[in-house]
């Protein structure tokens, strides 16, 4: 028996609907294209692309698990949950998701302003474009404005000296709490992952209480293997995994083909000894 190179999984993804460059259709061909069997969309506070993404997904005969990664505040933090397995029909879920995403335009009018006081003029309407979804104006579009006037060499640059947390053109908010998102999701039939665990700027005691009160709310898993995490941290969040009974989740959390580390359908094989949240799926 041959260990497999890469995980047939990938339950973690952007497309144009949030801040993806490429549509569903695309994506499941390049899902297919690199051996991915199970494959989930989980756009940002966003469900109108599944039933795109599921059509192409069964046409070249791939799993689909609807999603969605849900922005959340957390002890002023921004934490993103996602769900897998929602019903994307679910009223409740979807009038919740819509009147995050109704914040999100005051909020992209906000960063834009900031960035006119920076000396660039513009940026609300320079990101635009970049957005196919006008309900969905990310941080993300107006990076690629940044990177696209020169401005910036790449999306990092952006978020490290503009629109990262902090940062002069960063525009706190207020997202959904934790209850609310994990609510939202078993509400809808799914199960609630915290996505990139590494990613937030938490210590012991907080990432602790992160942990156990998403349990207590019903939450089931963490991400594992991430585009976000480095191996090292692939295992540390296996035992966080392990000491807190979570299942896990896998995604690479493609955005495009030019941006982020690893490739839709990237991800190595699963360490030893976890629980795959896609069990009953595949
Ligand atoms: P928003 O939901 O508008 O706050 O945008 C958050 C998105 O920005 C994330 O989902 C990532 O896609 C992107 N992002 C955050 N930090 C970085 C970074 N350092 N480099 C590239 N993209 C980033
Ligand atoms: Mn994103
Ligand atoms: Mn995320
Ligand atoms: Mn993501």
């Amino acid at each position: 028996m041959s260990a497999q190179a890469f995980l047939p999984v990938d339950l973690h993804c952007h497309s144009v609907f949030s801040d993806g460059v490429l549509t569903p259709a695309e994506l499941a061909e390049r899902a297919h294209a690199n051996g991915v069997r199970l494959w989930a969309l989980t756009d940002h506070d966003e469900v109108s692309g599944l039933s795109q993404a599921r059509a192409h997904a069964q046409d070249r005969g791939m799993v689909f698990v609807d999603g969605v990664e849900i922005s959340v505040t957390w002890a002023g933090h921004t934490v993103h949950v996602v769900g897998l397995g929602i019903n994307p029909a679910h009223p409740g879920l979807r009038a919740s998701l819509h009147a995050m995403r109704v914040g999100r335009q005051a909020r992209a009018r906000a960063i834009g302003d900031r960035l006119a006081d920076l000396g660039f003029a513009h940026a609300y309407d320079g990101a635009l474009p970049f957005a196919a979804n006008p309900e969905l104006v990310s941080r993300t579009h107006f990076a690629r404005f940044l990177v696209q006037q020169g401005h910036c060499a790449d999306l990092g640059e952006a978020f490290r000296r503009y629109l990262g947390d902090g940062k002069p053109a960063f525009v706190p908010t207020r997202w959904a709490s934790l209850t609310q998102a994990v609510e939202w999701i078993r509400q809808a039939g799914g199960k609630a992952i915290i996505a990139h665990p590494g990613r937030y700027d938490l210590d012991d005691t907080r990432s602790h209480a992160l942990f156990s009160q998403f349990q207590d709310l019903g939450g089931v898993g963490i991400e594992v293997l991430t585009g976000s995490h480095t191996a090292q941290e692939y295992a540390i969040y296996a035992q966080v995994a392990r000491r807190y009974g979570f299942q896990v989740s896998c995604g690479s959390d493609f955005h495009g083909p030019s941006e982020g580390r690893i490739d839709l359908g990237g991800l190595p094989p699963l360490p030893a000894g976890l629980v795959p949240v896609w069990q009953e799926w595949l």
